[in-house]
């Protein structure tokens, strides 16, 4: 059965001067009214113990709207402002429900610039999307089509540091089923490639990222050559910025072909839970992107699986999947990092160390899934009809341990 999901559509858009301007105050207005808001929320706090509500700061920016000094609030369109105080909102609850820390000040270098508007803020006429106190449709560039018979439900628009504008239209798209398999397989982020599949199978970090690595390195030298505040460096900045986005989107294709096969061909899919990388403490570039990869692969696989009614089990970062022979079941005391392949004591099997760390996560994933009860990932295959998804899996603790 078809399934009916929300999904995001992101495109390219070019505006004009006075849509760029509009936009740039826009921006300029939503951090503007998140900061004020969390400061009389950090203040009815500190100073009264006193929990602010949405409609309270909701009722607070009208009042702004209306002094002197903040009446240029009520210059650009209405419905960002009013999507950052329920961004912010929402910021403290997962405050207050101890899954966030205390919401920050937005910086103008460093937060996001963008703004969103919910169907009251803009109008879509025959495929063709205008912003509130806009006069004209943006250009945009339709990289890829929109679901038929669709309209969004919100658009957010954002600059990029290197300089891009885009939009992503929230649209509400039908995910045809994927083939029934029973199939499984467990992954595992390789040190010498980038994953190894309980298949066998190994990618590699494609060509693309070493070249972009490259370049990456070079601008950064320039950048760190030019003097603080000069124009150069704004311009050396943006070099460093273009170069970074261009390594991330084509990161991103990959990991969505590379996603979108695994969850198609596999009823479930394991995986580890990797802050253990941070253990590791490697700093390098080189690194750096491939944990940024596990990040995104993570999040496409768990919302992909959703869609598809597949399993997604996710091991226990303590797992030993590496130092576990998969053969007889003994645990080393210890593996270092450098080494591809190593020998069991105990039953002499010769072992490529991701290989056998691909297969353990497996059955780990498999034992998991087989034993029922608290450790069975809790979400239900679409095929039974029960009420769908619930996105992040549990984690599962095989009766592997040492
Ligand atoms: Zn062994």
């Amino acid at each position: 059965m078809a399934r009916l999901v929300k999904r995001a559509f992101k495109y390219r858009f070019y505006p004009t001067e006075e849509q760029a301007a509009e936009l740039s105050r826009t921006f300029g207005c939503v951090r503007l009214v998140y900061n004020r808001a969390l400061e009389e929320r950090t203040r009815a706090w500190h100073d009264e113990r006193r929990r602010v509500s949405y409609a309270q700061s909701s009722a607070a920016l009208t009042r702004w709207k209306k002094t002197e000094e903040l009446a240029f609030l009520a210059e650009v369109a209405s419905v960002p402002l009013q999507q950052t105080l329920r961004h912010l909102q929402t910021a403290f609850a997962h405050f207050f429900a101890k899954r966030a820390r205390y919401p920050r000040f937005k910086s103008r270098k460093k937060s996001r610039t963008s703004a969103e508007y919910t169907r009251s803020g803009f109008t879509w006429r025959g495929g063709r999307l205008t912003l509130a106190k806009m006069a004209e449709p943006l250009d945009i560039r339709w990289s890829r089509p929109l679901p038929e018979d669709t309209e969004p439900s919100t658009v957010t628009v954002s600059l990029d540091r290197a300089g891009r504008w885009f939009v992503s239209l929230l649209c509400e798209d039908t995910i045809a089923p994927a083939p029934a398999t029973t199939a499984a397989v467990g992954i595992d982020a390789g040190i010498t490639s980038l994953l190894t599949f309980s298949t066998g199978e190994k990618i590699t970090n494609p060509r693309h990222e070493r070249h972009g690595r490259a370049r990456l390195a070079k601008a950064q030298r320039q950048l760190s050559r030019k003097a603080k505040g000069s124009n150069n460096r704004e311009k050396a900045r943006r070099k460093v910025a273009r170069v970074h986005a261009r390594i991330a989107d084509r990161r991103r294709d990959f990991l969505h072909k590379l996603t979108t096969r695994l969850v198609r061909e596999n009823q479930t899919v394991v995986i580890e839970d990797l802050a253990v990388r941070n253990l590791l403490k490697n700093r390098s570039l080189a690194r750096a992107i491939s944990d940024a990869a596990w990040t995104e692969l993570r999040s496409m696989l768990t919302y992909k699986c959703a869609w598809y009614g597949r399993d997604l089990v996710v091991i226990d970062r303590f797992f030993p999947s590496s130092r576990l022979c998969g053969n007889c079941g003994t645990v080393r005391d210890t593996l270092p990092l450098n080494a591809r392949e190593w020998t069991c004591d105990r039953c002499g099997t010769v072992h490529d160390r991701d290989d056998n760390a691909a297969r353990n996560i497996l059955t780990a994933g498999l034992a998991a899934t087989a034993c029922g009860g608290g450790a069975r990932p809790r979400r239900e295959s679409s095929r039974t009809g029960q009420p769908p998804v619930k996105q992040e899996t549990r984690r599962a603790t095989a009766g592997l341990r040492p």
